[in-house]
């Protein structure tokens, strides 16, 4: 009646989402103040007043028709045009506007990116552990195999060794993610630029190009003025994905970008191949209003400074109590090393004390767990004394 493996990914309800259930469940026997939920990326503050000032305009001051009617597959000429100046002037870059294809979100930037590259059945896409779980799915759906590269413990950067032994000449994709979701790393120029070497070298080898897939929902959450390197600038068969769900704090209106540069190979084509993808997908355009408020609010972002203090709060708080892990440099993720080898019966003694937790497993790197702190600073105070009884726990 159904395709098996489309039932099961609908039926098995996700880890994240189980854990948002468990905890609205709690909270109404403890009290919401007592449950330390950590488990969602949902950002916690409200999109910059820019939003609702473009919404209200436009709604008020433009014609209905062509505010929710349909825009070109593309996307809005003006609003593709808006983008590629604002990171012309922030990255000093050579973008027009026919090198964007609007999508629903960094996940839709995905999924047609993926569709639009891969040819054949073998045709592998390499993933740089921790990576965000979907990325699997998306790879597979689009007809690939998915090559995990080990994490680097010590810093999460990648570890370009190991990806080097796994690059073949089925190779097709590199997915990278920085500011990284689940460990909050940003991968330095020293890595990007080992990482582009790498590529280049391969690529000749191979005798076709390895596309660099840029995963960029978190691109400006970043602390301590620290640079997010532009991906395109090193290396030219790289395409972006990206996405305001996290930037303008706009997720449930899915709204991004693909971005395929002038200096890809064949760039024309693989516009066209992403374009072809959207169709087949069914997405036939990106949200025409969002599509038109992100376009008057580009370069604005939700308010960056509390997510800093959100994680010197819990970085500080938890580094005080004993625990170890990798000061986050962006995102709004800290990945914590779990008290036992066993990351999930870490999460479900952390439950012990209504601390909400996600396993690291799932993300290609057991042993740490995740703790999203896109959430009221005040509960972050609050469960720095329910960490110190899960600590006090393991010392018994
Ligand atoms: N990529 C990463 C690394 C993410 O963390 C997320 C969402 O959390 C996505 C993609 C999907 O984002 P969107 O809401 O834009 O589809």
């Amino acid at each position: 009646m159904v395709s098996e493996k489309m039932y099961q990914l609908g039926s098995n309800r996700s880890a994240i989402r189980e854990l948002f259930e468990y905890g609205k469940m709690r909270a109404e026997i403890v009290g919401k103040e007592n449950v330390y939920d950590f488990s969602l990326g949902n950002p916690a503050l409200p999109p910059p007043q820019a939003v609702e000032d473009a919404l209200i305009d436009l709604l008020k001051n433009e014609p209905a028709i062509a505010v929710h009617g349909y825009t070109s597959a593309q996307g809005d000429a003006g609003v593709r045009a808006a983008i590629a100046n604002y990171l012309n002037q922030t990255y000093q870059t050579n973008f027009h506007k026919d090198n964007f294809y609007m999508t629903c979100g960094a996940a839709a930037s995905l999924t047609i990116c993926l569709r639009a590259i891969i040819e054949k059945e073998d045709d592998e896409v390499i993933v740089i552990a921790p990576f965000f779980p979907e990325y699997r799915l998306f790879a597979e759906a689009a007809g690939g195999k998915v090559i995990i590269v080990p994490p680097d413990m010590q810093h999460f950067q990648i570890h370009m060794e190991k990806l080097a032994e796994m690059i073949t000449a089925r190779t097709k994709a590199v997915i990278i993610n920085s500011p990284n979701n689940p460990s909050g790393a940003v991968y330095s120029v020293e890595t990007i630029t080992a990482l582009c070497k790498l590529l280049n070298k391969k690529s000749k080898e191979n005798g076709r190009p390895i596309v660099l897939i840029s995963d960029e929902p978190y691109r400006e959450i970043v602390y301590d003025g620290l640079d997010v390197p532009y991906l395109t600038k090193y290396y030219a068969n790289t395409v972006v994905c990206y996405s305001f769900s996290k930037s303008l704090s706009l997720p449930g209106e899915r709204i991004g970008y693909i971005l395929v540069p002038d200096e890809m190979e064949e760039s024309g084509k693989v516009y066209a191949a992403v374009c072809g993808a959207g169709r087949v997908m069914g997405y036939v355009c990106a949200p025409s209003l969002f599509q038109k408020v992100v376009g008057r609010c580009i370069g604005q972002t939700s308010d960056i400074e509390t997510y800093k203090r959100n994680r010197d709060l819990l970085y500080d708080g938890l580094r005080t109590i004993g625990y170890r892990c990798v000061k986050p440099q962006g995102a709004f993720y800290l990945f914590l090393k779990a008290l036992e080898p066993d990351a999930a019966a870490f999460c479900e003694m952390g439950k012990k004390y209504d601390l909400l937790m996600v396993p690291g497993d799932s993300f290609g790197c057991p042993g740490y767990v995740r703790l999203s702190y896109c959430v009221d600073g005040e509960m972050i105070r609050r469960s720095l004394t329910a960490f110190q009884k899960l600590w006090n726990e393991y010392l018994k």
